[in-house]
């Protein structure tokens, strides 16, 4: 063995060799032989090596640890055995050691000769040999265990234990690390979140139990994993919601294949213990690029999208935008305000006249309703829609037939006489099972003649299902009810139908009123529609009327009644009286229907 004094090493590693006390033999001077078994029997790795980490000396410890025979390690630079991705890093702080003459730590893998490789807790410190020649002493702690169940751990608690795709944690870690640090709040790199659903998740989980439900999701993210690229990732949030993470992604354009790919997927019936089950999913979007920093941020804007794409019917994916959501939260705040101004009485209905154009008396009123609202204005385009998905439109609509036939028998009574209201009926409401009763209880209630209500029926509600239409139409006709198809011309009707469905009037949708002294083509159309009504035999009745050339053209070609802001707008029932009492308003006798 080469001899040496290990005072340079004592030197720079006094707390090391301190000699017990209890035992007053152990001089102070250590010898070299009883410092070098003390560092053989560490069993760590001491070596010394030069500033460019050639390495002087080694222990046979360090040999062993390192797996390399000492004769190997002693004609080796140190960074001839770290691994090679840390190579520099060694070389750096061996060069800095050297230059500030202060220690260094770093944890670092070694490759490891005839074994495997091994991680080492590290301190380099400065000393000086026995002829005084600087070099570094080099001292390492096997830590290799110790990173194998660090990283197991870490592993496991970025994991979803139910199905092994990752878990929130993951989803947050891999967001932060495509956001850049620069307090910008920008992504370096474009990437997108896509959380998605199971649609019908919760069935199946009531109906077959939670072992089922967790069999479903694991299937699921097999597929999911199946079905994104390498560089993508998938979580799984919690219940039935997944996320995805597409790197690249900065287009709907570019996200389309994978999310199609991925509906297309968990569409595909799924065997469960002897069961074949379908779902569907419904994905939103949300791109990482631009402002969205926060994970929780991205993650509410592909929520809102995905309530978007559940709202359109789901099995689709729908994409964020600052216009959806300032759509959906006006929606939803209409939506809980809508429930409580139906107690208190916040609807109500305004009447619309409806005129002869060519005497100007009013022979009907068209039932519109108006939300008073405390502070704001809310008109029907906006919260008829919302009653609409809501389902409260049946409710509404409902109080409206109600309101409507009441109205006409108070003003009977008043000896204001109108021949006829036209009410709005909603296509959710018209496809409603109680649609029929509501009409049949209004009229009973008001006690005024079914002959005397009009339904204004959009094509839409028609045709979606002709035949269901065909019956409740003849239905409610034979009581006495009579139809109007509303917004004529916007929607596809087919021309068979419209003539076996028991219909009384067609009214021209306001759009081609407006425009048709500009337009020919809805000049067209509206001479169009005047012409089929007249062969069908149907009352022709223009909306939107508001000047006086609109309504001479009508009435040169034969359209029967007119409404708009030209004769009305709509009025309150005590505005509608004062102006008939007052003679604002002229009202007619002649009867609209012939039958
Ligand atoms: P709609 O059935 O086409 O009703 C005509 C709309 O045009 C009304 O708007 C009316 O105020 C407006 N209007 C009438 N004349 C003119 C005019 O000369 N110029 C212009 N610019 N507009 C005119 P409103 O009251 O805002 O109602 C909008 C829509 O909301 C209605 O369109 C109807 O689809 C729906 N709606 C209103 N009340 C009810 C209801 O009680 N039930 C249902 N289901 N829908 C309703
Ligand atoms: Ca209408
Ligand atoms: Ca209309």
């Amino acid at each position: 063995m080469t001899s040496f004094t290990f005072d340079a090493v004592l030197a720079s590693e006094p707390t090391e060799f301190v000699p017990s006390d209890r035992n007053p033999n152990v001089a102070a001077d250590v010898s070299a032989q009883d410092a070098w078994a003390l560092l053989e029997a560490s069993g760590g790795l001491a070596l010394r090596v030069d500033a460019s980490g050639n390495i002087l000396l080694a222990t046979l410890a360090s040999a062993q640890l390192l797996a390399y025979p000492r004769e190997y390690l002693l004609k080796s630079s140190i960074l001839d055995v770290v691994s090679v991705e840390q190579r520099e890093l060694l070389s750096d702080l061996l060069r800095a050691c050297d230059s500030d003459g202060s220690s260094k730590r770093a944890r670092l893998r070694f490759s490891g000769g005839l074994s495997e490789g091994r991680w080492l807790d590290l301190r380099i410190s400065p000393g000086t040999g026995h002829e005084g020649a600087p070099h570094l002493c080099v001292f390492g702690y096997d830590v290799t265990q110790w990173v194998i169940n660090e990283k197991k751990f870490i592993d496991e608690s970025f994991r979803d234990p139910l199905t092994g795709v990752g878990n929130r944690a993951l989803m947050r870690k891999r967001i932060a690390e495509y956001c850049s640090e620069d307090g910008t709040g920008t992504a370096s790199s474009s990437f997108a979140v896509a959380l998605m659903d199971l649609d019908g998740f919760k069935k199946v989980n009531d109906s077959l139990g939670h072992e089922f439900g967790d069999a479903l999701l694991k299937q699921v993210s097999v597929r999911l994993q199946g079905a994104i690229r390498p560089k993508d990732v998938v979580a799984r949030l919690g219940g039935d919601e997944f996320v995805l993470l597409l790197d690249g992604v900065a287009s709907e354009t570019a996200a389309t294949g994978i999310l199609e790919r991925i509906i297309h997927a968990c569409r595909q019936p799924f065997h469960l213990a002897g069961c074949q089950i379908r779902v569907t999913t419904s994905i939103g979007l949300a791109f990482g690029a631009g402002s969205h920093r926060l994970e929780s941020q991205l993650l509410k804007c592909a929520d809102l999208a995905m309530y978007e794409a559940k709202a359109r019917g789901k099995n689709r994916y729908c994409v964020y935008s600052p216009e959806l959501e300032h759509r959906l939260d006006r929606q939803f705040r209409i939506e809980q305000e809508m429930f409580q101004a139906v107690q208190n009485g916040e609807f109500l209905l305004h009447y619309q006249p409806i005129v002869w154009p060519d005497s100007g008396k009013v022979c009907a009123v068209e039932a519109l309703m108006r939300w008073e609202h405390p502070t704001l204005s809310i008109t029907p385009d906006v919260f008829i829609p919302v009653a609409e998905h809501n389902g409260l439109i049946n409710h509404l609509g409902a109080w409206a037939l109600r309101c409507a036939c009441a109205q006409l028998a108070a003003w009977d009574a008043q000896g204001i006489h109108i021949d006829y209201v036209s009410v709005n009926v909603s296509p959710v409401q018209f496809l409603h099972p109680g649609f029929a009763d509501s009409v049949r209880k209004a009229i009973a209630d008001s006690g005024v003649s079914a002959s005397r209500l009009v339904l204004e029926i959009t094509e839409g509600a028609l045709m979606t299902d002709p035949e269901a239409a065909q019956e409740l139409l003849v239905e409610l006709r034979a009581l006495g009810v009579r139809f109007a198809v509303d917004d004529f011309g916007t929607g596809y009707s087919s021309l068979s139908y419209l003539r076996q469905f028991p219909l009384s009037a067609l009214k021209i949708d306001r759009s081609f009123v407006t425009d048709m002294m500009n337009s020919p083509h809805a000049k067209t159309i509206v001479f169009a529609v005047l012409s089929l009504a007249r062969e069908l035999g149907l009352v022709a009745i223009a909306e939107g009327v508001e000047t006086q050339a609109q309504n001479q053209l009508l009435v040169e070609h034969g359209c029967e009644l007119v409404q708009g802001w030209y004769y009305s707008k709509a009025l309150s029932p005590a505005q509608f009286e004062h102006q008939a009492q007052t003679g604002q308003l002229l009202l007619g006798t002649a009867q609209v229907f012939s039958q």
